[in-house]
């Protein structure tokens, strides 16, 4: 493997058919793509290398919550036969190892320019191009702009007065050091209990003296149940992968399940205990979500499972309080539940504490620590597991302008709009990649990615066989998606609950549940159908 690229000697074409933001999984296959198409695309990615997410949250126990062998590229056969995966959930050092080898092995890394922010586009009407600006006044015209930025990529400190005073040391979850931190010894906070802070904190706790957590809003989690692949399991897999692949393309989340067909609540108590045990040792997030038809949809179903998980936890966490403290009230999975490794059981140990922030709010950040309302907590090291302004975040980061100077950002502010989660009417050949609209976040990413790229790939060659230079959604058709979007969650329990996926995270952000909620199987269906229909809701033009 090859280190990842430092270019001191940056060279940026004037001129392509495509820039690509972002190098994660998405940027990597768009790239690989395109250039069999025989088109031309640069990638400005904002890190010294590959893997996006992957080469960003750095921080420790992180790691990847489907299956390898489920997470992975499907696009190339000899890749998929070939790749030595080595344990059921890959930590986050062996996926980049995987980016990494997909960089070398397609030769991407000659099309990708790190360390370059792309800072702005600009819609040309007269050539039909996108002039796209990075940070170091790079200046490319290209035909399609396609955001490959990632659903989880701009990170958000929280709004608490004092974060600069601190005099000990500051880590972000999100942008963690290249190099290994060693809390041996110290005195460490961590705020943020979501999957990152689920992650990290059993490892955290390892080391550090003293660790301890302040949580705002608990999170469900289920242990992962983490193992070496073994070799029967792996050729099973590699004999039958294309028809694997099919159905995680038929499947609701990109990852095959059984269908449930009861209702929570049409089975005794004996029975779905035993369900929901089955589910919880076989250490896969989907498999307890898809238990029962009406999880995500009744309340009293839900009740079931919640009142259930909570059980466990009561199990598990010696500490009456500390349990009652880490049990939550929103509905299960109206939240992104954790896969965690001994997240419960740290909270066993005697030099871990859990503050419950909505008993004691948090108030400063302090020059020693961190001051709730009841007292100051001294600390060595503070670690934000805090997340993100998530789904738009990255692309209303970029000031983007289409039609007669529109900005993205400014047509988003009520929430974004979008035509099946691809394109915005009044952006032209602005093409986003699991973008808000689509299944994205609440499927296998790397499953949706691969179709979206599918997808814009074709569209271009489309309008290239024909003579046609823009394609953008009719603002007719993206009125009836976001209308149909909104309508699916609405049947749902996850408006329910303060949640990324609502924007909630996010003081003064827009509340609108942003993914698609009908599945990837559906999805696919209404995107190829959109297609075969001659690219139906949008409008295409010479
Ligand atoms: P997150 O789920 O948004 O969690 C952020 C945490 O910080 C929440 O507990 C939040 O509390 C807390 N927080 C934020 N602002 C705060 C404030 N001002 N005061 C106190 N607490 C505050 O972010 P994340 O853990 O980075 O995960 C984001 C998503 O990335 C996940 O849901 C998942 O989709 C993905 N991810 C996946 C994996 C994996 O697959 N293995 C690992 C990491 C991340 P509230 O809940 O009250 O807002």
């Amino acid at each position: 493997m090859s280190v990842p690229a430092q270019q001191s000697d940056r060279t940026v074409p004037p001129s392509v058919d495509a820039v690509i933001v972002g190098a994660g999984f998405s940027g990597m296959y768009l790239l690989h793509k395109l250039r069999l198409q025989g088109l031309t695309a640069v990638v400005f990615e904002a890190g010294t290398g590959v893997g996006g997410t992957w080469y960003w949250n750095r921080y420790p126990g992180a790691r990847v919550d489907v299956e390898s062998l489920a997470y992975s590229y499907s696009f190339s056969e000899d890749l998929e036969q070939e790749y030595p995966w080595q344990k059921r959930y890959p930590t986050q050092p062996e996926i980049l190892k995987y980016a990494n080898h997909v960089a070398d092995r397609f030769d991407l890394r000659k099309d990708i320019v790190f360390r370059t922010r792309v800072s702005g586009a600009t819609w040309n009407e007269d050539d039909r191009t996108w002039l796209v600006r990075t940070e170091h006044e790079d200046a490319v015209t290209a035909r399609f702009l396609i955001m490959a930025t990632g659903c989880l990529s701009a990170p958000k400190l929280p709004e608490i007065p004092g974060i600069e005073t601190f005099k000990g040391t500051s880590y972000q979850t999100s942008r963690w050091p290249h190099e290994q931190v060693d809390f041996t010894g110290l005195r460490v906070g961590i705020i943020g209990t979501g999957s990152s802070g689920v992650q990290s904190i059993p490892v955290i706790a390892e080391q550090a003296a003293e660790l301890t957590v302040f949580q705002r809003t608990p999170s469900y989690s289920l242990p992962a149940r983490n193992r070496p692949l073994r070799d029967d399991e792996v050729a099973e897999m590699r004999a039958n992968y294309r028809a694997y692949r099919q159905q995680q393309k038929e499947s609701g989340a990109g990852v095959p399940v059984v269908v449930p067909t009861k209702s929570a609540l049409e089975v005794s108590d004996a029975e779905r205990d035993k369900t929901f045990e089955e589910a919880w040792e076989s250490g896969s997030l989907v498999n307890l979500l898809s238990t029962y038809t009406d999880l995500a949809t009744s309340q009293e179903a839900n009740d079931t499972c919640k009142r259930w998980i909570h059980r466990k936890i009561h199990e598990i966490v010696r500490d009456e309080q500390t349990a009652d403290d880490l049990c939550p009230e929103y509905p299960f999975g109206t939240k992104r539940p954790c896969l965690d490794t001994g997240y419960f059981e740290t909270f066993n140990k005697p030099d871990v504490h859990l503050v419950n922030l909505q008993r004691t709010p948090l108030v400063e950040v302090t020059e020693k620590g961190i001051r709730t309302a009841e007292r100051e907590y001294e600390f060595d090291v503070i670690v934000y597991a805090t997340g993100f302004d998530a789904m738009t975040g990255a692309l209303t980061n970029v000031d983007i302008r289409g039609r007669d100077g529109l900005s993205l950002k400014e047509t988003w502010s009520a929430g974004p709009r979008t035509y099946l989660g691809i394109g915005s009417a009044g952006f032209p050949n602005l093409f986003m990649i699991t973008g808000p609209g689509s299944p994205s976040v609440l499927s296998n990413m790397i499953v949706s990615i691969e179709q979206h790229v599918d997808w814009v790939a074709d569209a271009i060659a489309h309008l290239d066989h024909r003579g046609l230079r823009t394609i953008e959604p009719t603002p007719a058709a993206q009125d009836e998606w976001v209308d149909h979007v909104n309508l699916l969650a609405s049947y749902t329990l996850y408006p329910r609950a303060n949640s990324w996926y609502m924007g909630a995270n996010v003081p003064g952000k827009t509340r609108v549940f942003m993914p698609y909620c009908g599945g990837v199987g559906e999805y696919r269906k209404k995107c190829d159908d959109v297609a075969a229909k001659g690219y139906e809701g949008f409008s295409v033009a010479a």
